[in-house]
């Protein structure tokens, strides 16, 4: 009998093998095609050679902890201890299904915001615990009286995304102030906050539950360097929770993985002495702001993108079949993969709309557009 039902294979791999299988471009699953940094390739080249292939410590390379430390201090402004409150993990995938096989119980509900990105689900119902999802505004801004009426005294956690898979929308203050009040009412609840792509926005800042202090003491924040330095394949991020709160989840941790990949946690520990990552924004910026002037004789309509390196388009002016079938069209009729974006749904709601991620270099996102241009 199935733990998990209703779970299928995952809409990134069915659209990545089709893209593959037809030759088409891929802008469907998140990822750059552009060369990683050199200095990142050279130190990974150089550690190969050296005495670095053993376990590392359990919560991760002492050295990468206290960089992490350092990297929350300069963006956020908030002290972390690296020793405790930091847990290096095989990509924020691991670090969310850790923290929610940790810390939820049978019957738990945890309030998920819709169109939300596919790995929350599972290690919830994993945990016998109820997902409780509720859709966010037309708008993409959350329905924060939707989301006051799911919540009771059965609320475990609340998972928020910011900025957001796959809408690129992100949260404002006056959101994070409904937020905090509405937590303030029940104060078993916790906040699970996946922000991958915190370096990610472009003219509006990022506001990280780091700066937040009515929030710290309850939330677990979630970041990748996958996202951060273009390297997805490494499988490496990292959460940074309150001492009571990672002490469980460590316990499942390390019999999880005990410990991640070593090479790649010292290089990045290396790399964060290089790199700025403030640059990432505007990397991004000119990649969206380019792939927008690209599409914009073409008849899909662009949706804003706030942050993350999706743009979400309507085809409503070119088709009315559902958006699995339109997407599979595009790869097979026009050679172009994306993202149907029903599949962020429950109910699989069809908006006629689809993803494409611009993470490309400049070469791909033209050679995409022009296909996109002749629909
Ligand atoms: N959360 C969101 C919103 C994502 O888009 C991704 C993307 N891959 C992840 C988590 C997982 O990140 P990682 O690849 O580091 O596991
Ligand atoms: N996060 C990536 C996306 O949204 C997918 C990663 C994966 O395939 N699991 O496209």
């Amino acid at each position: 009998m199935s733990k998990l039902p209703n779970v299928t294979t995952s809409i990134f791999t069915v659209m990545s093998k089709m893209a593959a299988e037809h030759n088409a471009i891929n802008l469907s699953q998140g990822f750059p095609n552009f060369p990683v940094d050199e200095r990142l390739t050279e130190i990974v080249s150089r550690l190969a050679h050296e005495d670095v292939h053993q376990y590392t410590p359990m919560s991760g390379y002492p050295p990468l902890l206290t960089k992490i430390a350092t990297l929350v201090k300069s963006s956020y402004n908030r002290n972390i201890l690296p020793e405790t409150q930091i847990l290096i993990t095989a990509g924020a995938t691991q670090a969310i299904f850790t923290s929610l096989l940790a810390l939820l119980k049978p019957n738990d509900e945890v309030i998920i915001l819709d169109p939300s990105y596919d790995c929350y689900e599972a290690p919830i119902l994993l945990s016998q615990a109820k997902p409780m999802r509720v859709s966010l505004n037309d708008d993409y801004t959350p329905n924060w009286n939707a989301i006051a009426s799911t919540f009771s005294e059965k609320t475990k956690m609340i998972i928020i995304n910011n900025p957001h898979n796959p809408t690129g929308k992100i949260l404002n203050e006056s959101d994070f102030e409904k937020l905090e009040l509405l937590l303030e009412k029940y104060p078993n609840a916790l906040l699970l906050s996946d922000e991958v792509y915190e370096y990610i926005t472009f003219e509006q800042k990022h506001i990280s539950t780091h700066t937040r202090p009515k929030l710290i003491d309850r939330c677990i924040t979630i970041s990748s360097f996958g996202k951060s330095f273009h390297v997805t394949g490494w499988k490496i991020g990292y959460l940074v929770a309150p001492d009571y709160l990672i002490k469980e989840i460590k316990k499942v941790h390390q019999f999880l993985v005990f410990s991640v990949n070593s090479i790649c946690q010292i290089a990045v520990s290396e790399y964060l002495d290089l790199v700025n990552i403030n640059e990432i924004n505007s990397l991004y910026q000119k990649k969206r702001d380019y792939f927008r002037t690209l599409l914009k004789n073409s008849r899909f309509k662009l949706m804003p993108c706030e942050g993350t390196y999706f743009q979400v388009a309507s085809y409503a002016n070119i088709s009315k079949e559902n958006d699995v079938d339109f997407c599979k069209r595009l790869i097979t009729e026009y050679g172009v993969a994306a993202i149907p974006i029903s599949t962020f749904y429950e109910n699989g709601k069809d908006l006629k709309l689809i993803r494409f991620c611009f993470a490309k270099d400049n070469q791909t996102l033209e050679e995409a557009a022009r296909r996109l241009t002749v629909i």
